[in-house]
């Protein structure tokens, strides 16, 4: 049922703005108050002026039947000064008054209606009974009430002694308006209500102004992500007003140095996209330009620069390879095609298809597998990743070096370990390796066709297994790189 209203609540459009749902608590919370105080004040007046006006009559009509026992009334009906007590009851009361006697009949009615008449009805009978009874009637707006008119009468018991008795001899009924209480009850509420108006007026000022304060450190805080993207400030907001605004424009200045970083390395990263691509191409244009401009040109000299084109042109497009493999890389999980491989397998391949590159630089390599090893992964992925770390072992090798490939693997993870002993990686330059397009050694990385892109490819590929990958290296005497990963995909 909550949830319903909710449900409901939540579609209203307007509703959804925290101005205005703080502007309706405190409307409703000022103003209904007051309903409630006007509805208990009112039934309480209307219950107390009601039984007063009973009571009253009740006094009045007791005092009336005692009279009318002393006129001995009920016998003969002319007497003026009864006659004249009633019709003033009834005035003063703006009601009507009957006298029924011991045989059901009227035989006094102010109104002159009745009498003559029988009478008979429950709340007579009752009356006749010793019972007073009091109606109010709310819808017709008056109040009928009984009253016995009681005789006492001298009578011997068996014993002879003489008692005195009370019998019912007639009935008193009284009717009588109540008009003016509901006058008056109709005038306080008329005053009532327009005082509760003037309220209202006054809660509904009340409410819109503290709804605007309270929510004003929001819309300060859309303003200033406005000015923000409007280039008015350069790198933060501050809305210190509440706690609550401070916190989200905490989070939103983390996320907006985050995004700026992101914005800065891209930018970087299509600066060095363009200059790695353009350096082949100014070599091809410098070549070409070269054989353009001088005149008959010998046929091997054609030949030679013709073969230093063909390579920059094989160049560019292992740097466009590399760029594709790290885009595909920078991609989602969902790319990720993972199947159980055989490790050892894929290593054996991988090191097959680089041997002829290795015997080319006089580099021995080895593979070492302490176990076999069959894991989750996604083995183009994972073959790059490795491709690259041997590649990388091979080309930054000395003559008649060597490149071990060792893998174990413990209950939990694999560990592909690739060393060398090749020149090795400075210190300062640890930090650096798997940034794209960063070489410690620009010229030589390119007179071996590295594009800098490599291990940022191979580190992404790890990464996306959810493993590490730690180097440790020593100028001069070699490098290790330790790659870890899961046997079992963790999604
Ligand atoms: P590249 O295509 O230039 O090889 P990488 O991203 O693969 O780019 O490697 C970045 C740099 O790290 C290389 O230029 C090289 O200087 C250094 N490096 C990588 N692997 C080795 C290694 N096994 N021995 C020495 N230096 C290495």
């Amino acid at each position: 049922m909550f949830l319903k209203i909710k449900h409901f609540l939540s579609k209203i459009k307007i509703l959804r703005s925290f101005l205005v749902r703080i502007f309706i608590i405190i409307v409703l919370v000022g103003s209904l108050p007051s309903l409630f105080i006007r509805y208990g004040i009112l039934s309480t007046y209307t219950e107390r002026a009601i039984s007063l006006r009973i009571s009253d009559v009740q006094t009045q009509g007791r005092i009336l039947a005692n009279h009318l026992v002393t006129y001995n009334y009920l016998q003969d009906s002319t007497s003026e000064v009864i006659n004249a007590e009633l019709s003033q009851l009834a005035e003063v009361y703006n009601g009507r008054v009957l006298i029924v006697d011991q045989n059901f009949k009227v035989i006094k009615d102010t109104y002159g209606l009745s009498v003559g008449k029988f009478m008979v009805s429950e709340e007579i009978i009752k009356c006749f009974n010793g019972e007073n009874t009091t109606n109010y009637d709310e819808k017709n707006q008056y109040i009928e009430m009984t009253i016995p008119i009681v005789v006492s009468v001298e009578q011997t018991n068996p014993e002879g002694q003489s008692v005195s008795t009370s019998v019912v001899q007639g009935v008193l009924l009284i009717s009588v308006s109540t008009e003016s209480t509901q006058m008056t009850l109709r005038l306080l509420n008329r005053n009532a209500v327009l005082i509760e108006l003037a309220l209202f007026i006054l809660i509904v000022g009340i409410a819109g102004g503290i709804a605007y304060l309270v929510t004003r450190p929001f819309h300060h805080v859309t303003s200033e992500i406005q000015k923000l993207q409007a280039g008015h400030y350069n790198d933060k907001i501050s809305v210190p007003e509440y706690w609550e605004t401070e916190r989200i424009s905490d989070a939103f200045n983390e996320l907006y140095a985050r995004i700026r970083v992101l914005d800065e390395s891209r930018d970087e990263f299509v600066s060095n996209v363009s200059h790695e691509l353009k350096t082949p191409m100014t070599s091809m244009k410098v070549l070409a330009d070269s054989l353009l401009m001088q005149e008959d040109v010998p046929a091997e000299l054609y030949r030679e620069f013709m073969v230093d084109i063909a390579d920059e042109i094989d160049r560019e497009n292992k740097i466009i390879n590399d760029l594709l493999s790290l885009v595909k890389m920078d991609k989602t999980k969902a790319d990720l095609n993972i199947a159980q491989t055989d490790i050892n397998a894929l290593l054996e391949l991988i090191l097959k298809r680089l041997r002829p590159i290795a015997i080319k630089r006089d580099v021995e390599i080895t593979l070492e597998c302490i176990r076999p090893v069959t894991a989750e992964v996604d083995e183009v992925k994972l073959t790059l990743a490795i491709s690259n770390l041997v590649e990388n072992a091979i080309k930054y090798n000395n003559e008649h070096g060597w490149v071990k490939v060792l893998l174990d693997a413990d209950h939990q993870y694999f560990t592909v370990e690739v060393s060398d002993s090749g020149l090795g990686i400075p210190e300062e330059a640890m930090d650096h390796i798997y940034e794209r397009f960063y070489r410690v050694d620009k010229s030589h990385s390119r007179e071996i066709g590295g594009t800098g892109l490599g291990l940022a490819i191979t580190r992404s590929a790890i990464l996306m297994h959810r493993g590490t990958i730690r180097a440790s290296s020593t100028v001069g005497e070699g490098t290790t790189f330790l790659v870890r990963i899961p046997l079992i995909y963790v999604k």
